[in-house]
């Protein structure tokens, strides 16, 4: 779950990170209300997950109320890359000195925690990565040693902070490790970290995701979960109690089981094509849910081809093909269907599919899973 930089900067206090007062506003009198508690100057920035606010024109320095009212009123309702600005975040504005850069994120591969930290902040970290490698040290870290003041500070030294701001940038990162780690996140990440004239080190943004699995352990999250934006597909599928989640390619993925629905992926994937979505429809096929499925991928502009990729187990081969039937009786979809039907029952499936008098035009049957994909791919081309 991706947090908001206001809600990012709340769980960061929690953390004694030194983040700057503000306030959050919906409205422009909101906004106003928030500047006069926080003091001018203040800085108005747009609340949307996306990265590149300030170029965007989401992030104005005010000076007084009348300032607050121009900029709020400009970035309320304001798109930025897809976003729609629904509220600011408005804080009492810094003087900056130097930015820099920090974050935690889990190293999968090394099953290491993986900190990295720059003193070339301020810009999309991928730009300093592409143009200046070197200027980012990357540490791995051992969850079960952790991170204590004296390696923050050699980590300091070591990515070249500059001397008076390296005390400063250590005790920020053992705090903000503390944050990634006791407070679960797949993501901790300050950019910019700010030195102030006056030598103290502050965070200026936050990026916080936090690590779904762990949502037993913190009640706290529900009002975070509150204000998550689903985009469109997503929020049918989720009323239709779809495991799905959105993605960017062509060919809509069907498939009972996650595992099965990952290798799905990889597979249309390594074919050369793009998967439009995961979607696991789980143990049962019966045509609600198989409906349902084809609606929520058929609600996707981008989807040019539909796999369908069933192995039966307890699922039926014969009742997967009737629910596909049915479903497709209901659904007028815009792409065709390419079907891989295995295990339990599949003869008896495939039979009924064949003699359903569905045109070869919108749905088609692959005994494998390979020869499925390249037949899916090959209709999004
Ligand atoms: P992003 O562009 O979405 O990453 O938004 P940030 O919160 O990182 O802000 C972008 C830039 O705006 C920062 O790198 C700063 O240069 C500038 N900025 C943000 N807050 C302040 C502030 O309080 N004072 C000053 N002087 N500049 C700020
Ligand atoms: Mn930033």
């Amino acid at each position: 779950m991706d947090l908001f930089e206001y809600q990012g900067k709340q769980y960061f206090a929690r953390f004694d990170i030194p983040v700057s007062a503000g306030g959050i506003a919906h409205t422009v009198d909101e906004a106003v209300a928030v500047a006069e508690k926080a003091g001018y100057p203040v800085v108005v920035k747009a609340q949307v997950q996306v990265g590149g606010r300030g170029k965007a024109g989401g992030i104005k320095l005010a000076n007084n109320a009348d300032e607050v009212r121009t900029h709020a009123g400009n970035i309320i309702g304001m798109d930025i890359k897809g976003h729609l600005v629904k509220r600011v975040w408005v804080e009492h504005a810094s003087d900056i000195a130097e930015e820099y850069y920090a974050s935690f994120t889990l190293d999968r591969a090394a099953k290491k925690h993986l900190l990295m930290l720059s003193a070339e902040g301020g810009v999309e970290i991928e730009e300093v990565a592409a143009k200046n490698p070197a200027a980012i040290l990357l540490q791995h870290i051992d969850p079960t040693v952790g991170l204590d003041a004296a390696a923050a500070k050699a980590a300091a030294v070591k990515a070249r902070i500059p001397e008076k701001a390296q005390q400063g940038v250590a005790d920020i990162l053992v705090k903000l490790y503390r944050c990634f780690t006791e407070g679960d996140c797949d993501l901790a990440e300050i950019n910019p970290l700010i030195l102030k004239p006056t030598g103290e080190v502050h965070a200026l943004d936050a990026k916080v995701s936090l690590d779904g699995n762990a949502d037993y352990r913190h009640p706290e999250w529900a009002e975070y979960a509150a204000t998550v934006e689903l985009d469109a597909r997503e929020q049918l599928a989720r009323e239709k109690g779809l495991q799905y989640i959105g993605l960017d390619g062509t060919v809509g993925i069907i498939a009972n089981g996650a595992g099965l629905a990952m290798s799905t992926l990889d597979v249309v994937n390594q074919v050369g094509g793009t998967a439009a979505n995961f979607l696991d429809i789980g143990g049962g096929a019966n045509a609600d849910l198989m409906a349902g499925a084809l609606e929520v991928i058929n609600s996707d502009q981008k989807v040019k081809s539909i796999f369908i990729n069933i192995f039966g187990g307890i699922t039926r081969g014969e009742e997967v093909a009737n629910g596909i039937v049915e479903a497709m009786k209901r659904v007028e979809l815009r792409a065709p269907i390419v079907i891989r039907l295995d295990g339990t029952n599949a003869e008896q499936g495939r039979e009924i599919l064949a003699n359903a008098g569905i045109p070869e035009s919108k749905l088609t049957s692959k005994p494998t899973m390979l020869e499925a994909a390249q037949a899916a791919v090959a209709l999004a081309k």
